[in-house]
C-alpha cells in the first residue's frame, strides 16, 4: 500500500507521532501568560496586551459568563472581526467549558439566524455594527443575552465581498440586562472563577460552521484534543522559530478555522506576539511587516496575490519574514515564486478542511518541497487515495483523497446522516476533494470532487485550466466552471480578471490555451470582470458564479 510512503520524506527534525498529553485548549494560554507574562501577546493599532494582561482578562471574562450562569457543554457565539476582544472571548468561552461558535461578521439576517438556531447559543458576542441583524433575529433564538463591543474609525470588511456592507452608519445600542457592553461586563460583579475539569478526547471546544453558501451550513464538531492536536502539530512544522519571539501578522479572519488555528491557538501556544489587522488592505499589510518586523505571516493566495500586484512593494523592508504558509485554496506557483524572491522568506502550501481542524498536510518550510503540492501528512495524520471502487489507488493515480488522524472532527452537529456519508466508523473521513499522490509522498489536489467538469465524456479539472491562465502575463485572476452545452453536455467557461491597465482579449487567452492544454479543455467562453466573487479567506466562489450563470439561462 501507498499510506504511508510518504513518512521517509519526514524532515528529521520533526517527530512522525507527538504526545499531546491531556491538554485543554485553554492551557495554552495559562501555560504562555505564566512563561511570558510581560511579552506583548497582542498588538492592534496601537494598543497592546501582554501575556499576563491577556490571561487576566479572558478568565475574568469566563467569570463573568459563570455568573451568568453559562455551563459546560452550552453554547456561545462570537460575531467579531479581528480585534483583542475576540481573542479574549474565545478563551474566556473556552475555559467556562462552554462551545465556541464562530458566525462571520458579514453574515445576513438568513445565515445568523440558521446558525444561531442551530446552535441552540444561549449568549453572543457581537460588535456594534452587526447588532442591528442580531436584533432582528433575536427573538426566533434561544440568545439570553447578547455582550457588544465596537472598534472605533474601524472599518471591518474588506472590498471584494461576497454580501454587502449590511450596515455602514453608526450604530446606537441600547444597553439592558439583556444587551450589555463588553467593556462594562468585564468589570461587572466579583468573585473567582470556578475551573472546570473537561475530557478534551470528548468535550466539544468548537462549532465551526462550514458549507454555508449552499443550502444550510452543518457545524463541525471539533474537540479540545482537535484544536489542541493540530496546534501542536502546527508547532512542530515551524520548528526553526523561537518560543516567546516571533511577531505573527493576524490578518487571517479568526471566525476561520484556518486563522484560527494558527493566530489564536498556535501563536498564542508559542507566546508570539500577534500584530491584528482588522482588515486586510494591501499596504497596512506591508506597513505592517516592515513596521513590526513581522517574521510569520499565515495567509491565503489572494492575499500573496494582492501583495506581490503592488507596485511599490520592493520599496518596503520585508527581510523580517521567515515563514509564510498559505492555505484554504490553490496557490498558484507564480505568486509563490514572486513573493519569495520580494521577501526572502519561505512560503509554503498547505490543505486542510474546517473538519480536520483544519491542517493535514503541508510542505516542510525548511526540507525538501514541492511546488503545486499540498506537501506531506502532518506527525500522526494518515492520508490515502482511493479509486471509485474504495480501493487504494495506485501511485500517481487521480482519486478521492480520505484521511485519518486525532484532528479529524467528532462528526457534524445534529447531522448524523451528514456525518455518515464522510466520516467511516474506522475513522477514515471523506474530503471530497481528488487528488494524487507523487512517487516521494508527496500529494496533490486537482480539484473539488464536485467542481469536475464533463465535458464530451471528459474529465475536466477547473484548477488546470485555472493554472495554465494564470501564466498569462495579462491575467490576474481567473475562475474557471462548467456550463451547459448542448452537444458536450457541459463546456468550458473562464472568468478573467485582468491586471490593472491591462488589455486582453478572447482571442489572445485563446490562443494562449491552444497550444498549452488538450483541445477538450481550452475554454469556450470567456468573461471579463473587475473581482471575483470570494469568502472571506478568499476562497473563489465557483458556485456563485455557476448559479448566476443558471439563472442568466433561465432568463434567457
Ligand atoms: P473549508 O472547510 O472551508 O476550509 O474548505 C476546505 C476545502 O478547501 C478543501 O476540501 C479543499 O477543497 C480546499 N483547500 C484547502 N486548502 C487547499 C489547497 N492548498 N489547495 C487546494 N484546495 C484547498
Amino acid at each position: 500500500t501507498t499510506g504511508k510512503i510518504w513518512l521517509k520524506h519526514y524532515p528529521d527534525e520533526i517527530p512522525h507521532s507527538l504526545d499531546y498529553q491531556n491538554s485543554s485548549l485553554h492551557d495554552f494560554l495559562q501555560r504562555s501568560a505564566r512563561k511570558y507574562p510581560d511579552q506583548t501577546a497582542i498588538e492592534f493599532l496601537g494598543k497592546r496586551l501582554s501575556y499576563s494582561e491577556l490571561h487576566q482578562q479572558a478568565v475574568q471574562f469566563a467569570q463573568r459568563l459563570q455568573l451568568l450562569g453559562i455551563e459546560k457543554g452550552d453554547r456561545v457565539a462570537i460575531m467579531l472581526a479581528n480585534c483583542p476582544q475576540a481573542v479574549i472571548s474565545y478563551y474566556g468561552i473556552i475555559m467556562t467549558g462552554a462551545v465556541a461558535v464562530q458566525i462571520n461578521p458579514l453574515y445576513v439576517e438568513r445565515e445568523l439566524e440558521h446558525q444561531l438556531i442551530d446552535s441552540g447559543a444561549k449568549l453572543l458576542v457581537c460588535l456594534d455594527l452587526v447588532f442591528p441583524r442580531v436584533q432582528k433575529v433575536r427573538a426566533k433564538t434561544s440568545l439570553q443575552q447578547v455582550i457588544v463591543t465596537s472598534i472605533k474609525d474601524y472599518l471591518p470588511f474588506p472590498k471584494n465581498l461576497l454580501y454587502p456592507i449590511v450596515q455602514k452608519e453608526k450604530v446606537t445600542v441600547e444597553y439592558n440586562e439583556q444587551t450589555i457592553a463588553f467593556s462594562a461586563f468585564l468589570k461587572q460583579g466579583d468573585g473567582a472563577f470556578k475551573p472546570v475539569p473537561l475530557d478534551p478526547e470528548t468535550d466539544l471546544a468548537l462549532l465551526q460552521y462550514t458549507g454555508g453558501t449552499t443550502g444550510l451550513a452543518k457545524g463541525v464538531m471539533l474537540t479540545h484534543r482537535n484544536l489542541v492536536v493540530n496546534t501542536m502539530q502546527a508547532g512542530h512544522w515551524i520548528y526553526k522559530t523561537t518560543p516567546g519571539q516571533e511577531r505573527m501578522l493576524a490578518v487571517l479572519p479568526f471566525f476561520h478555522v484556518y486563522g484560527m488555528t494558527v493566530c489564536m491557538n498556535l501563536a498564542i501556544m508559542n507566546g508570539f506576539t500577534l500584530i491584528i489587522l482588522p482588515k486586510f488592505e494591501p499596504d497596512q499589510v506591508l506597513k505592517a511587516i516592515e513596521k513590526h518586523k513581522v517574521s510569520l505571516f499565515p495567509g491565503a493566495p489572494t492575499m500573496y496575490i494582492a501583495l506581490i500586484h503592488q507596485p511599490e512593494i520592493e520599496t518596503y523592508d520585508l527581510s523580517s519574514v521567515l515563514a509564510c504558509l498559505s492555505g484554504a485554496a490553490p496557490l498558484p506557483l507564480e505568486v509563490q515564486q514572486t513573493f519569495e524572491r520580494l521577501t526572502g522568506g519561505k512560503l509554503v502550501e498547505g490543505y486542510g478542511l474546517t473538519e480536520t481542524a483544519p491542517v493535514l498536510t503541508a510542505n516542510p518550510i525548511w526540507g525538501k518541497r514541492k511546488s503545486g503540492s499540498i506537501g506531506i501528512p502532518w506527525p500522526d495524520t494518515e492520508m490515502i487515495v482511493r479509486t471509485a471502487d474504495g480501493e487504494e489507488a495506485e501511485q500517481g493515480d487521480v482519486g478521492e483523497i480520505a484521511v485519518r488522524g486525532p484532528q479529524v472532527m467528532k462528526g457534524y452537529w445534529k447531522m448524523a446522516e451528514e456525518t455518515e456519508k464522510v466520516l467511516r466508523d474506522d475513522g477514515w473521513l471523506l474530503t471530497g476533494d481528488m487528488g494524487y499522490m507523487d512517487e516521494d509522498g508527496f500529494f496533490y489536489i486537482v480539484d473539488r470532487k464536485k467542481d469536475m467538469i464533463i465535458a464530451g465524456g471528459f474529465n475536466i479539472f477547473p484548477r488546470e485550466i485555472e493554472e495554465v491562465l494564470y501564466e498569462h502575463e495579462a491575467v490576474q485572476e481567473v475562475a474557471i466552471i462548467g456550463v451547459p452545452d448542448q452537444y458536450r453536455g457541459e463546456t468550458v467557461k473562464a472568468f478573467i480578471v485582468p491586471k490593472e491597465g491591462r488589455e486582453v482579449t478572447a482571442e489572445d487567452l485563446d490562443h494562449f490555451c491552444r497550444t498549452r492544454l488538450a483541445a477538450y479543455k481550452v475554454p469556450h467562453l470567456y468573461e471579463f470582470r473587475t473581482e471575483l466573487p470570494k469568502t472571506m479567506v478568499g476562497k473563489v466562489l465557483r458556485r456563485v458564479l455557476a448559479e448566476e450563470e443558471k439563472r442568466k439561462e433561465q432568463d434567457d
